[in-house]
């Protein structure tokens, strides 16, 4: 078992696309095996491994009690239909903001033994997948929020205590959504 350090947003792997996945090796199972272990810990619905600063395509996740992992994951199939809810992310500890997402998603690659995985997900797990997929490109669910709703969240990611963007306002209080099991 081996917890990891989670990097927050600033650091520059989180913006970074991650590399394809190409040696299935025991590297890769003691990765996934990281990647859980610091999941679980956190506690959150998925991690990715640029979270955990390794720039490879590979994330784990914890929906409905099933805990998984997908490695070169590539999203096939998205519903037309969207959700929309609070979503939040272990690299902007303790925010949540409204952003929207699709309903259902189809997602295919491998696991780490490099047999060929299919997962279909609706509701949390479509929108854990589409935010870990997200990351394995180097994109935040803040590039994901329409305009006003991202300059609401950049205010409160300045605010934030972890972030080192601006000066703490202690006066203003972040809204303490729970994010418990929401935080991918
Ligand atoms: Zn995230």
């Amino acid at each position: 078992m081996s917890i990891q350090q989670i990097r927050l947003f600033g650091d520059p792997v989180l913006t970074t696309p991650a590399d394809e996945v190409t040696t299935f090796d025991k590297e890769l199972r003691v990765l996934v095996q990281d990647l859980v272990d610091t999941m679980v810990d956190a506690p959150g619905a998925g991690l990715a491994a640029p979270q955990i600063g390794v720039g490879l395509r590979v994330f784990t996740y914890d929906v409905d009690d099933v805990i998984g992992h997908l490695v070169n994951p590539v999203i096939g199939v998205m519903s037309d239909e969207e959700q929309d809810g609070d979503e939040g992310c272990l690299s902007f500890p303790g925010l949540a903001f409204p952003t929207k997402r699709r309903q259902r998603v189809v997602a295919s690659g491998f696991n780490m033994h490099g047999d060929p995985v299919t997962i279909e997900g609706s509701a949390l797990l479509a929108r854990c997948i589409q935010h870990e997929v997200d990351h394995l490109d180097g994109v935040l669910f803040i590039d994901r929020m329409d305009p006003e709703q991202r300059k609401l969240a950049m205010k409160a990611i300045r605010e934030a205590e972890w972030s080192g963007l601006g000066t703490p306002a202690p006066a203003v209080k972040v809204s303490p959504h729970a994010t418990r099991g929401l935080a991918v």
